[in-house]
């Protein structure tokens, strides 16, 4: 019987975080994972939480919050190795806990996060004088007078320009930014020839959809270099190419350093002894199989993908373990009337509660398995959606699960 260090059951951002991290401490990982996970639907900024510092505002949240059990010292380690090896791959974001940096959403707003990918810092709009909004002919849901309206009303004393750029991708048939982005991996030329004819001087910036390739920082680069403006991408409507850049650099760092990554592997139990989990089966075409551990990182996602589920109203389920799932009691409590509130949402507090080793624990507080720890969108107690703490939960659970 071979027995890992070991298991992550997920392989979104919290699950390859936490076999990156333990991997890069000498442990022998294991990924087994499903489908997608979020990554390639966000936007990839890391959301840390929504206020001016959030060091300050996480220092105020009360002890059952998921950050509480986490810790300061986690979260600031955990942003740290996040910078350090998105650097490595060549993504190289920006930004810091103590002040939260802009970025251009689709429709023209800004959007303020934490860990922004370098080709969408917006802060650097401040210094420029005129802003070129640039679409793509052909591309779908990218609508540069609405992006200029909304920008004029940050920065009304800055002159715009719209402009359109003729890549003829496709054909001119309509495309999607991951169509675009997809296209211009290694072929972005034709783009930067489009930006050159702008004559946009080191004075402007030029805002252009997230197109810069689907790989690392290679193309956005590639273009740059021959761009005397600074060029600043957006967030887009889903698939998200920054998002899927994340999710590549993650893979390539978790190849480089031995894990084993199974795809298409769904976990459907664990095998315990007492108050251990020894292993876990996984449903495979043929037959079941059984991997062994000697610790296992649960990342399944939550509602969101799977990690939990919920058939009868009042009864949610935790697959895989069947753990207690904490959950806001009572139908009228459950929603807001609106979606967008200025409330978090009684859904949104749904997850596995823990003690601060991030072990899962019953209704008493009792740890109910040792060596299982419980990471990103399966913590409860918090609207992660509200607060915009999402990213940051997934980052710094994951490292400190990873680092018990
Ligand atoms: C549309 C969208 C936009 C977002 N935008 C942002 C943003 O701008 N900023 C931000 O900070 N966060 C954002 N997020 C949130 C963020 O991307 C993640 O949801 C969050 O970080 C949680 O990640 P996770 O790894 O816990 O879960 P997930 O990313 O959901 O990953 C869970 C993984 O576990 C797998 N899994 C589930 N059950 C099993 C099983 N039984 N066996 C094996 N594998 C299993 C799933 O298939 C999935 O791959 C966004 C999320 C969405 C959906």
């Amino acid at each position: 019987m071979k027995t890992t260090d070991l298991i992550v059951i997920g392989g979104g951002l919290a699950g390859f975080m936490a076999a990156a991290v333990a991997a890069s401490r000498k442990q022998k990982v294991t990924v087994l994972t499903y489908g997608s996970g979020s990554l390639p639907l966000a936007s990839g900024a890391i959301d840390i939480f929504n206020a001016k510092s959030p060091e300050i505002a996480i220092k105020n949240l009360p002890a059952h919050h998921p950050y509480k059990k986490i810790g300061s010292k986690n979260i600031d380690a955990a942003a740290k190795f996040l910078l350090d090896i998105t650097a490595q791959a060549n993504l190289p974001y920006v930004g810091k806990l103590s002040a939260l940096l802009p970025i251009v959403t689709a429709v023209g707003t800004l959007k303020y996060s934490a860990l922004v990918p370098e080709s969408m810092d917006a802060s650097k709009l401040v210094d420029k004088k005129k802003i070129f909004v640039a679409s793509i002919k052909g591309l779908k849901d990218f609508y540069s007078p609405m992006i200029v309206d909304n920008l004029k009303k940050y920065f009304p004393n800055k002159s715009f320009e719209v402009a359109k750029l003729d890549l003829n991708l496709l054909g001119g048939r309509d495309i999607t930014c991951m169509d675009a982005a997809q296209l211009l991996t290694d072929n972005e030329q034709p783009l930067a020839n489009e930006l050159k004819a702008l004559n946009a001087t080191a004075d402007d910036a030029i805002i252009i959809p997230p197109i810069f390739g689907v790989m690392g920082n290679f193309s956005r680069s590639a273009v740059q270099m021959q761009i005397k403006a600074e060029i600043i991408e957006t967030t887009c409507l889903p698939p998200s190419p920054p998002g899927i850049r994340l999710q590549r650099a993650f893979i390539k760092y978790l190849q480089n350093s031995g894990v084993r990554v199974f795809e298409n592997t769904k976990v459907i139990r664990g095998v315990t002894d007492g108050q251990k989990v020894t292993g876990v089966v996984v449903e495979n075409a043929v037959r079941e199989k059984v991997f062994h551990a000697r610790k296992v990182i649960l990342a399944s996602g939550g509602f969101y993908s799977g990690g939990i589920t919920m058939r009868d109203f009042d009864n949610p389920i935790e697959p895989i373990f069947n753990l207690p799932v904490f959950f806001t009691t009572g139908a009228e409590n459950w929603s807001n009337q609106q979606l967008f509130s200025d409330k978090p949402q009684g859904f949104s507090m749904t997850g596995i509660i823990t003690n601060d080793n991030l072990n899962p624990v019953d209704k008493n507080g009792s740890v109910l398995f040792e060596n299982l720890h419980v990471v990103g969108a399966n913590l409860g107690g918090c609207d992660k959606i509200f607060e915009r703490s999402a990213g940051g939960i997934a980052i710094s659970s994951a490292y400190k699960a990873a680092t018990i």
